[in-house]
């Protein structure tokens, strides 16, 4: 068992306040990840769970004991990085042997452990190079066997994929995914990269400048944002948000009308709506949830100024009384360049943000 909780977490460095008063748990075998833009605290946050990193205030809790003082080697942890970290001189059995052999562990169950360790990670083959001799996937496998091979309670990873070409991010995500089930172990991953940490994780924290945004499933993070922040941080091509003026016309109807659109909101979302909302909103609309050509009632008539095929889909930015949108629709749709085309913001899939906090006016 392994659960970890930051209480009131904060790091300064100096002036800069690098972690500003998190508190989190983390549940046993959950997939968590940091995600945020460079710079907001995630690698601190990982480094204190570690105990590589001192606090400045706050307490770390690994299964209801404090370990805030306690050292990195006595935590039962292992941790992957996006340099890899493996000895060059060493070869690759040595490199995943090395955290083994440097407890005494016998010789005999070395072996064993190490050949397990690389056949979970598919790299037994491997085993008699050294890294020099591997791909940068190839190495990023070692390193996770190493990590592996000491079966610890709390894998903690720092973008370890950051440093792969694109194509190879996209297998290795898959293999961590398949490891985490497999080894069915508590994971805290850290990544700037939205897709990385929707595809991969069971829940994301969204950070910005050291503090937390929002704590979610991917699904809440993505389908019910908390704010702007995180609408825009997360989703590609991002969430579009248009100015608008909200209306409420009675209890099941209203409005929200902005240069060149007029949004109808369906009684599914006026229920939802805050009592507080103001009438300066920000109106937040998915790409994908923009119906191009449509037959309904249009939102607004939109000139596509930019054709973006991408194979599976069809990204089109659209252009409403001089403001840019993004739609993304089937590859099939045959509209041109200059075309003026009817559109449909889906009131299912819509988004209220207030037009100066950017909070959500949506509830539940
Ligand atoms: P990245 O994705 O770029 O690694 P991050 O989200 O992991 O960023 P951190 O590395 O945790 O961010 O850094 C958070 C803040 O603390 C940044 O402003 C950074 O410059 C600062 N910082 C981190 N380490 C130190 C240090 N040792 N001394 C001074 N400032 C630091």
């Amino acid at each position: 068992m392994a659960k970890i909780r930051l209480d009131h977490l904060t790091k300064q460095f100096g002036d800069v306040v690098a972690v500003d008063d998190v508190t989190l748990e983390v549940a046993d075998r959950e997939f968590l990840t940091l995600l945020g833009p460079s710079g907001c605290g995630k690698t601190t946050t990982l480094n204190i769970i570690a105990g590589l990193e001192t606090r400045t205030s706050g307490t770390v809790w690994f299964d209801g004991d404090e370990v805030t003082h306690v050292p990195p080697e006595q935590r039962d942890i292992a941790m992957v990085f996006q340099t890899y970290a493996l000895y060059p001189h060493m070869k690759v059995f040595d490199n995943i042997a090395f955290g083994l052999r440097m407890r005494n562990v016998p010789k005999s169950d070395v072996e064993k452990r190490v050949l397990l360790a690389a056949r979970t990670m598919d790299i037994e083959h491997l085993i008699q190079r050294k890294p020099r001799e591997l791909s940068g996937g190839q190495r990023q496998r070692v390193a996770l066997a190493r990590a592996i091979v000491r079966d610890p309670k709390v894998f903690l990873l720092d973008e370890p994929l950051s440093n792969l070409d694109a194509q190879l991010r996209v297998i290795m995500r898959t293999e961590l995914k398949r490891l985490h089930a497999e080894l069915d172990k508590t994971f805290v991953y850290v990544t700037h990269d939205q897709a990385e940490s929707l595809i991969m994780s069971d829940r994301i924290v969204v950070m910005k400048a050291g503090g937390i945004q929002q704590v979610g499933t991917p699904d809440e993070i993505y389908n019910q944002p908390t704010n702007t922040f995180v609408a825009t941080f997360v989703g590609s091509p991002p969430i579009n948000l248009l100015e608008g003026n909200l209306k409420r016309i009675n209890e099941s109807t209203g409005q929200v009308t902005g240069a060149g659109f007029t949004c109808e909101m369906n009684p599914l979302l006026m229920k939802r709506l805050s009592h507080s909302a103001t009438t300066s909103v920000r109106l937040g609309i998915r790409p994908e949830d923009i119906e191009v050509g449509t037959v309904r009632t249009p939102t607004a008539q939109a000139t596509v100024a930019v054709r973006e095929p991408m194979g599976s889909d069809l990204y089109l930015t659209l252009d409403i009384q001089g403001r840019s949108i993004k739609a993304r629709t089937r590859p099939d749709v045959r509209i041109d360049r200059g075309e003026v085309v009817p559109i449909y913001f889906d009131s299912n899939k819509l988004h209220l943000f207030d037009g100066e906090t950017g909070r959500t006016l949506l509830e539940g």
